[in-house]
Parts: structure tokens; sequence; C-alpha cells
């Protein structure tokens, strides 16, 4: 099979020129070897999966050969990190290749040291890049804005964490990466005419419509925090805590980006900290909406150079209050059943939330038991969730009662659709990283295929779907990657 034509002659980005960017080529991985391959995206690329397996491929992600027309280059941004100014960051450890005729980015993530890596190595670890790999396959599959991957590479190449671990390369695409952070990179640092190239940039691609506004750079603002509220709810909604929602992990595009020690909720306690690293809390599952508001000032501020006035850069952004609770006011009523929330529905969730939080139940079997009670389907009864029968019971009545309210305004086929059978819980992640490390990689690829369907079930893999076992309560994640 012949090699594919990646990459258009420049990529957008590099347009941006120099200042923008360091090019410098990808280090050498010493014998890679394939972990996995997602032949979904492969596709959506226009590659050919078989191609994808061949050892070209191989080589050119692994950044031991460059494809035709690549272009390598490590972008700088800065950021705020755990709330506090962190000044100049950048791609310490990725460089973006090039961009596809149809306008995809390409970045490599793990690819080795660049001018933005300060004190690190500018590797990533096995682990951390399985579970990135597999993460951004499984969003999608949710229908969550995200990145994505195309396949992760191995080497025997040791490398230094808590203990010694191995290399990985992850081959992002997304049709941009560029963050919050970069905006702030030019803000602060007085480069105010690359501030505005780099915001002309971002409407010209993405935000076409902002053009023909009054202020195109307020209007920029106002869609960016749109869609971040409609991203943070539905990460509620589904139980994903990202972990780490700093800045410069921030996607201009209000795509989920930068997975570290990401959870999906098991059983449901809404001040759950999925990072082992953040000991007090700012980015624990019910603070993610606050925090993303936080995040979407820190941009406007630096935007304030292009907008020029404080009151219209807080009215772009004031509207998130409301975008964010009719988000997600939405997709509860979707996951019981409902195309559209009403204040009754409301109420209802509300109570609900009240009691799953009293009684740790876990949020995904929960969610995925009701809706398929809902729909007649046979299986374990939602009550038997309930250590206090008496208030599910209680509950289910007045769910029951507001559904037979008007029968023809709910529908069991919205919640089999809204609620997913399985979600990559941490043990699940585990398991597959346990079995890689032992050059066994059935199990990850059996599971990217259950993940980029996961509103199916998936019978042949009940524990997939199944209560996280003991153990996965001790698995600590931290910011180590
Ligand atoms: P993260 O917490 O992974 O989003 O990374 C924060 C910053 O640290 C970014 O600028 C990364 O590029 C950089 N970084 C993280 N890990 C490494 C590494 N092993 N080598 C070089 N840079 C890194
Ligand atoms: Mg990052
Ligand atoms: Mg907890």
């Amino acid at each position: 099979l012949a090699a594919p034509p990646l990459f258009a002659e420049h990529g957008a980005f590099a347009a941006l020129g120099p200042r923008f960017f360091t090019e410098l080529a990808p280090a050498p991985l010493p014998d890679p070897y394939w972990i996995g391959r997602s032949a979904a995206l492969a596709r959506e690329l226009g590659l050919d999966p078989d191609w994808l397996a061949s050892d070209e491929a191989l080589q050119w992600f692994s950044g031991n050969a460059l494809p035709p027309g690549a272009r390598p280059l490590a972008s700088v941004y800065s950021g705020h990190q755990f709330g506090v100014w962190a000044g100049q960051l950048g791609d310490g450890r990725a460089l973006l290749l090039g961009e596809t005729p149809g306008g995809l980015e390409v970045q490599l993530k793990g690819s080795g040291r660049t001018p933005y890596s300060r004190m690190a190595d500018g590797r990533a670890v096995l682990r951390s890049s399985i579970r990135e790999f597999l993460v951004s396959e499984a969003m999608h599959g949710l229908g969550i804005p995200t990145t994505r991957a195309l396949c992760v590479v191995g080497s025997d190449l040791p490398v230094r964490r808590e203990t010694m671990e191995t290399a990985a390369v992850v081959t992002r695409v997304a049709p941009s990466f560029i963050r919050f952070g970069h905006f702030e990179h030019f803000s602060y640092s007085g480069q105010h005419a690359e501030l505005k190239a780099l915001a002309d940039h971002v409407i010209e691609r993405f935000y076409p419509d902002c053009r023909a506004a009054a202020d195109p750079y307020a209007a920029l603002l106002a869609r960016v925090t749109e869609r971040t509220a409609r991203l943070i709810a539905h990460w509620q909604a589904v139980g994903f805590m990202h972990g780490v929602m700093n800045t410069d992990n921030m996607s201009i595009l209000g795509l989920t980006i930068d997975y570290g020690p990401f959870q999906f909720m098991d059983g449901f306690d809404p001040g759950h900290i999925c990072n082992h690293s953040d000991s007090g809390g700012r980015y624990a599952y019910d603070q993610q909406p606050a925090v993303a508001h936080w995040n979407l000032c820190a941009l406007g501020q630096a935007l304030l150079p292009l907008i020029g006035d404080q009151d219209r850069a807080i009215a772009a952004i004031e509207p998130f209050a409301n975008f964010y609770s009719d988000a997600l006011a939405a997709r509860m009523a979707a996951k019981l059943g409902f195309a559209r929330a009403t204040p009754a529905i409301g109420t209802l969730v509300d109570a609900l939330l009240v009691l799953l939080a009293r009684e740790r139940t876990d949020w995904s079997i929960f969610w995925r038991r009701l809706a398929r009670q809902m729909a007649g389907a046979a299986g374990d009864p939602v009550r038997d969730l309930f250590i206090e029968r008496a208030a599910g019971d209680a509950w289910l009545l007045q769910y029951q009662e507001l559904v037979a309210h008007d029968p023809a305004a709910h529908s069991p086929d919205l919640m089999l659709k809204s609620n997913p059978a399985i979600v990559l819980r941490n043990h699940l992640a585990e398991q597959a990283i346990a079995r890689a490390k032992l050059k066994d990689f059935g199990l990850l690829q059996d599971l990217l295929g259950a993940l980029e369907r996961p509103f199916d079930e998936h019978p042949a893999h009940p524990d997939w779907a199944g209560f996280p076992p003991d153990w996965a309560s001790q698995i600590q994640i931290s910011c180590s990657s």
C-alpha cells in the first residue's frame, strides 16, 4: 500500500509565523512497536486502516520518519495553573506535524524535548498515553467534543517518573490545538500584533460569523463562552472529570483536550477529586463549571487589548451561567427521557442528585439501569441500587408520575441514547495498561471497539458495564504522565 498524501502544502497555523512556534524534528524513538490504532479515525482521515498498520506508518507516528509535507513545530503558549500565573509553557513534548487537506491538524505527543520542555524530558509514558488514546475515542463515541487519537506506539526506552516506566507517542488529531493559554501568552508578553493575528486566525478558520460583528473579538469571546458552557454541561451529565483544568488545557474550540488524571464518576460524590495532585480540590467534579467560568475570565482578560472595553468583555462572558444551566437541564432531561427541560423535571433532578449523593450510587450504572428499565429490558431493577429503599422508591414513584402525566413527551429510546452502557473507568484503563505492559494489546483494542459505541450493549463483556472492583478505589492518578 502506498503512503497516503497526509498533509497540504502549509498548515494555517504554520502560516502565522515564527513568533508562534519553533520548528524542530521529533526525537527518534528506539525500536517502536504498535500499541493501538483507531481504524475509525484512520478512515475519517482518508487513510486505509491496513496502511495504518504498516511499518511506514509506524515510523511516521513514532517520529522516526517524517510524512511528505510535514513541517514539525512546537507552539508557544502560557497559562494559569491551579489558579496561579505560570508564565511561558508551550508544547514541551508535542509537535504539530501538519494539516491535512481536510483541515485537521496532526500532532505527535511524547516526541522528545522542545524549547518549551523546561526541566522535563519531552516524553510521555505508556500508561498515560494509553489512557489518552482510549479516552479520546471514548469521548468522541459519547458525542463529547474532544481532540481525537489516531494511534499510540510504544518503545522500551526507559522514562523516569516516580518509578522507571517506558515511553510512548500518541498521535492526536484536531481542527486546532490552540488553547486559552495561547492568547494569554501573547497578551501578557505585550505582543499585541501577534495576539490580533492569532484571534484573526481563529475567527477566520473556526468562527467566521464573528467577522461581521460590531466587535469581532468580543463576539469570539461570547462564542467560546457558549461552547465551553455546553462542553462542561456534557461532562457533568456523563460524570466526566478532567482533573487539570488549567487555562493551558482549555481549547479555544471548546474541545476536551490534554487528558491526564481524568476520571468517570463511580459512586456519585459531587466533591470527588480525581487528580491525586489536586489536594485542594480546585478541579473537583462540582467545581468544573465555576473553574470553566474562571478560565473564560482569564481569556477575556487576555483579549482586552483587542476588545478595548472591559464592560464588553464582561458582557461576552456573562451568559456563561445561563448557557451552562440550560445545557445541563437539557442533558439531564434527556437522561430522564424528555426531549425538553421543564421546571418539574428540574425539581425531580435536584431531588435525585441529593439522593444519589447520599447513597453514593454508581452514576453510570444508575442511569443505564433506569434507561433499560424504562425501555422494558430485562435486568436488575433500579431500586436494588438503593440502600434506603423507601427513598429510592419515593423518587421512582415521582418520576413515574411525571412520565404518566404526559407519556407522549417521554422516550425510553432517548434515555438509551443519553446514558452510556460503558465509560472508560479507571480500572478498565488500568487493566488494558497492565496487559499492554506484557505486550498483549488485545484487551486494549477490544475495549476501544466497545468505547466507540458506548450506547450499545456489549454482552460479551458484562464486567465492562458493571460496578468497579474494590481495588478501583485505591487507584491514584496524578499529574505524572
Ligand atoms: P500538562 O499538565 O500535561 O498539560 O503539561 C503542562 C506543561 O508541561 C505543558 O507545557 C507541557 O508541554 C509540559 N510538560 C508536561 N510533561 C512534560 C514532559 N515530560 N516533558 C516536557 N514537557 C512536559
Ligand atoms: Mg497541557
Ligand atoms: Mg470521592
